[in-house]
């Protein structure tokens, strides 16, 4: 199964999206990860800024700050692999078995 179509992964590597993860960093660490809950550590590097609506489902919401949220990378994959990570989401941008 075909994750991520060509011009998405592009995007990922692009300046803009570079840009838009520097300045969303500093504003969602503070309050840790949206999958585990848990705050980061303060030297923790392992960070995934992730779109709440993915961008094959919204190419326009892809720099749009309230559709991403920032993960453990260990949670991005563990939430990336859930088999019912399609479904719809609730205010939080989460599914409602998250929490
Ligand atoms: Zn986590």
């Amino acid at each position: 199964m075909k994750y991520r179509g060509d011009h998405t992964q592009k995007f990922y590597q692009s300046r803009e999206w570079r840009a838009f993860r520097a300045r969303m960093l500093p504003r969602l660490r503070p309050h840790g990860c949206a999958y585990c809950r848990r705050p980061f550590e303060p030297g923790e590097r392992h960070l995934q800024l992730d779109h709440i609506q993915p961008l094959k489902e919204n190419w326009a919401r892809r720099l749009d700050p309230s559709n991403v949220r920032l993960l453990h990378i260990g949670c991005h994959t563990e939430r990336t692999h859930r088999p019912d990570r399609r479904r719809p989401v609730n205010n939080d941008g989460l599914p409602d078995d998250w929490v």
